[in-house]
């Protein structure tokens, strides 16, 4: 399947897109993620990009397109992928009709993750991240076993740089202005389908599995 997953930072894209990627066997394509990994090995597209994701700005459009046609013609989007942080305007989402044209292909499903505007703050800045394998935590609701050390691998948790609350208004800002209106894009298509985010993480994940299968 080809998958985009929708909605405002922090709505728990990154948390549930984790799940979906392993149960659909599809690539988890992130261009935040792929950025970050940019940054940190310092290569020159990081250093290109590193103010906008400091400041809660998004990459030009170029620069973010480039990235993604050269990520869907790897081998393993060819049997679907998973689409997170990307198209976040509309000149990215007609970019991406033309790539998954080229490719002989189009979206199959936009999920949208609703949360109320009012508890993304929380969210955000309460989010934790491990260093090592970049699995996604939280100090009130998804507490990891011992303070500050990742589950799964043993990893360093860290606050993201951007998940500060100045940067965070900011990036609320530019969801709402550059991002949201692709909702629009793709409903015209009949492609949206609505899930809850206010629902505990389990019961958000069982709804999207629920939509999921009804397109198997
Ligand atoms: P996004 O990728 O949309 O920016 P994340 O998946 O990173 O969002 O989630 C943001 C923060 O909210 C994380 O700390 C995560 O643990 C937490 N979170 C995700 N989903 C939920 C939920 N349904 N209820 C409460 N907290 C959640
Ligand atoms: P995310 O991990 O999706 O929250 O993205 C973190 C940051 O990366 C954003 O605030 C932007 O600066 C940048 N970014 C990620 N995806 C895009 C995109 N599709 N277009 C432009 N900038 C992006």
């Amino acid at each position: 399947m080809r998958i985009l997953i929708m909605g405002p930072p922090g709505a728990g894209k990154g948390t549930q897109a984790v799940r979906i990627a392993s149960f659909c066997e599809i690539p988890h394509v992130s261009t935040g993620d792929i950025f970050r990994a940019e940054i940190k090995g310092c290569t020159d597209l990081g250093r290109k990009i590193t103010s906008y994701l400091d400041t809660g700005k998004l990459v030009p459009d170029e620069v973010t397109v480039e990235v993604i046609r050269k990520r869907l013609q790897q081998p393993d989007s060819h049997k679907g992928f998973l689409l997170d942080g990307f198209p976040r305007t509309i000149p990215q989402a007609k970019a991406l009709d033309g790539i998954l044209g080229e490719m002989g292909s189009a979206l199959d499903l936009v999920l949208n993750i609703r949360v109320a505007p009012q508890a993304l703050l929380k969210r955000l800045t309460g989010r934790r991240v491990c260093r090592k394998c970049g699995a996604t935590y939280h100090l009130l609701y998804q507490v990891p076993q011992a303070d500050g050390v990742c589950d799964s691998c043993g990893g360093e948790l860290y606050q993201r740089s951007d998940d500060t609350v100045e940067t965070v208004t900011n990036r609320l800002d530019v969801y709402q202005k550059q991002t949201a209106p692709l909702l629009d894009y793709y409903r015209e298509r009949d492609l949206v389908r609505e899930v809850d985010g206010e629902l505990p993480i389990d019961q958000v994940w069982a709804e999207i599995e629920k939509l999921i299968r009804s397109f198997a």
